[in-house]
């Protein structure tokens, strides 16, 4: 990235780690809404000219004489960098919860350069990052450890129950793998939504198998009646906000059920954050609403194994590979919502 909205691919030389760092010889890089958001936007963590890429998969080709790796990593295994990256010593990290870490920092930010390159630095703070690899989980599907593994906080928050109805809002790569995730642990019913309709196809014709409907929202209808329509006017159980809308938090109150918990897994905008809520929706149906953010070490590890296990179902999100040269197209098409999961293969 030279400035915002421009992107240039250059040589440069090869990275030469600290002693108790590492490189990775990069196989696969993910792009998120993060990326884009950055690269459309611009973000102070970025300064121009800067290298992004925070969802690397890659072999371990060097490894500093101090380097600290975890006991089941190698010198040579193909391995999954988690890109928050923690003290490891606050009292978050020691109980287990890396995602609040107080000092956390995140791979492909300052002062980190990220892995849309064929050699990227595992700085030491990373080190205790590294997520090895499956032998038949291919590289690409493994790049989404990453947003899989929010995304299954985000259902573990919501805590979905044999017979739930449960109501995504938003159908990006998030608001999929939640689908399958909530049919996995016993959702009787799962409907999405979107405001994009080109992604919601694209979405449905990747999980449409464990969807039972999915409709389009619009400014002026917030999905909520047809929600009410389809539960007998009960609401659904369980509802996870996987969208950056003041539109889809309000109505995620309204269509929820009785004793129903509502998880906002997405931020809004950091410049407008105030979101107006209906307060008595909360009071008098008794609603539980949690947030959710980022994935904890634990639910890293969860991922890779699930991933393996359920590639067949979860692999279609990844709808694009592109050669680092057109990284700009990849930008390009999550900007049109036109794709769900691209991955960057150098
Ligand atoms: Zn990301
Ligand atoms: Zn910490």
């Amino acid at each position: 990235m030279t400035d915002v909205n421009a992107v240039e691919v250059r040589d440069v030389e090869e990275p030469k780690p600290d002693p108790a760092g590492a490189v990775l010889k990069v196989e696969a890089c993910g792009i998120c809404g993060t990326d884009a958001r950055t690269f459309f936007n611009g973000d102070p963590r970025a300064p121009v000219p800067w290298q992004l890429g925070h969802e690397p998969v890659g072999v371990l080709e060097e490894v500093g004489p101090d380097a600290d790796l975890p006991p089941d990593v190698r010198r040579g295994d193909r391995v999954f960098l988690g890109s928050i990256l923690t003290c490891g010593e606050c009292r978050w990290c020691v109980d287990g919860f890396q995602n609040l870490c107080e000092r956390h920092l995140l791979y492909g930010y300052e002062p980190f350069p990220g892995a849309y390159a064929e050699w990227a630095l595992v700085p030491p703070i990373a080190t205790k990052n590294l997520i090895p690899l499956p032998d038949e989980l291919p590289s690409d599907l493994a790049t989404v450890a990453d947003p899989f593994a929010c995304a299954l906080n985000g259902v573990e928050m919501l805590d979905v129950r044999l017979g739930d109805v449960v109501v995504i809002l938003g159908t990006g790569p998030i608001g999929c793998w939640q689908a399958v995730m909530c049919r996995d642990r016993g959702a009787s019913t799962i409907y999405m939504t979107d405001v994009n309709k080109d992604r919601l196809d694209v979405a449905l014709g990747v999980v449409g198998r464990f969807v039972d409907d999915a409709w389009v929202t619009g400014e002026d209808d917030d999905g909520v009646e047809q929600v009410m329509s389809r539960t007998d006017g009960r609401g659904a159980d369980r509802v996870s906000v996987a969208a950056p809308s003041k539109q889809a938090q309000q109505a995620a109150l309204e269509m929820a059920a009785k004793r129903a918990r509502v998880v906002y897994f997405a931020g809004l905008p950091k410049h407008d954050p105030v979101s107006p809520l209906d307060m008595n929706q909360l009071h008098y149906k008794e609603l539980a609403i949690l947030g959710a953010y980022g994935a904890t070490h634990r639910q890293y590890r969860i991922t890779m194994d699930y991933l393996n296990r359920r590639k067949d179902d979860l692999a279609p999100v990844v709808t694009h590979r592109f050669p680092l040269e057109r990284i700009g197209e990849a930008f390009a098409t999550i900007r049109d919502g036109t794709g769900l999961k691209m991955v960057i293969v150098p």
